[in-house]
């Protein structure tokens, strides 16, 4: 029998919240479950182009203003607050945990992904934050290149296991342009990982395509394809960013046991029993699941930290093949250049910024 749940915060809440600082209140209901399959997905296309957005996305992006949010954290189930600051040309995405004596700052990158298991967790030494992953896809959904992210604990909020809290967040903030243009990741050789019937593949295009497959031998899932092509931050805001992380109810327990998802729940996870789906509420999209698999995977391209040029096609996809192709691209610097429109000093994936804002 399952609990019943009270929805901890949905994305119709969140824009009548009417406020620049919200928090989701909690109504605890009893904690569900999360999972983020480690079987497939597959296929869909996505891309963007050296012009993110029309013409106006060569610049680099902030945000206008400092913004905050509170939620709870999927796996701890802890409340989290996470607040996020303006920053200036080339500083990146840089994390900051405000709950340890020492302000350690996180900086997004390829270097500082420590683990890929059910999430993304990043860290700088043993300074660790966890389940980054839809923020960062907000990001870069939207094309913000520099912001400051403070959490006061270990892992950001799930908030509805959507981008769209985050999305809500950073369009109250405002999106202000900078005045240094956007270097650009231009693939220029296909890589290609293959786990059996697991594949991804980057190769060059024109412009920001993606083609994402899922598949799962599931009345409510099945097939499921999804293509993106040249986006813009409308595209991302409109056709992905409220698509949330799913799980199947069977794994609850084995994902308990191992310390994960005390914080999951109906209220911020899809879960599917053994022939449909559970939440009241249904599905935002017949196909929400791979929509999904496409939101992680741009949370996990960001940590390249730069938009990319390229085709990427993946069949069966998840965090772990996600991050095999970001470890291909930095393993193999012949198959990529970094288009700079203003010609300034050449940088690599690892590049260190001005230091971060006190
Ligand atoms: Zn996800």
């Amino acid at each position: 029998m399952l609990p019943r749940f009270n929805a901890e915060l949905s994305v119709s809440e969140l824009k009548t919240a009417g406020s620049r600082n919200f928090s989701t209140r909690h109504r605890t209901a009893q904690p569900l479950l999360f999972i983020e399959p480690t079987v497939a997905l597959v296929g869909t296309e996505p891309v963007c182009a050296v012009p993110w957005v029309g013409g106006d996305a060569v610049k680099q992006r902030t945000i206008a203003e400092t913004v905050s949010c509170i939620g709870t954290g999927l796996h701890s189930g802890q409340p989290v607050q996470l607040t996020l600051r303006p920053a200036p040309v080339d500083t990146g995405v840089v994390f900051t945990r405000t709950d340890r004596a020492h302000h350690t700052l996180i900086r997004m990158s390829p270097s500082a992904v420590q683990s890929t298991r059910r999430s993304t967790t990043l860290g700088y030494g043993e300074v660790t934050v966890s389940t980054v992953e839809h923020l960062c896809s907000a990001l870069f959904g939207l094309g913000i290149d520099n912001v400051r992210a403070d959490v006061d604990g270990p892992e950001l909020p799930i908030m509805d296991g959507s981008a769209a809290p985050f999305v809500y967040l950073l369009r109250s903030a405002g999106l202000v342009k900078q005045p240094a243009a956007r270097r650009v990741l231009r693939i220029q050789r296909p890589l290609e990982i293959r786990e059996g019937d697991r594949s991804i593949r980057i190769e060059p295009a024109r412009a920001f395509r993606v083609k994402y497959a899922v598949e799962f031998d599931h009345p409510a899932i099945g097939r499921q394809v999804f293509r993106v092509d040249a986006p813009d931050k409308e595209h991302f805001e409109r056709e992905l960013s409220a698509a949330r992380t799913f799980g199947f109810l069977r794994e609850v327990q084995s994902l308990r046991k191992a310390g994960f998802a005390r914080g999951g729940s109906l209220a911020n996870t899809v879960v599917l029993d053994e022939k449909q789906v559970v939440n009241a509420e249904g599905l935002r999209w017949p196909d929400e699941f791979v929509r999904h698999k496409v939101l992680d995977l741009y949370g996990d391209l960001a940590v390249l930290g730069l938009p990319i040029q390229a085709r990427i096609k993946v069949e069966r996809g998840g965090h772990a093949l996600h991050h095999r192709l970001v470890e291909a691209i930095v393993d193999h610097p012949e198959a990529w250049s970094i288009e700079d429109p203003d010609s300034r000093e050449p940088r690599g994936l690892d590049f260190v910024p001005a230091p971060a804002p006190a």
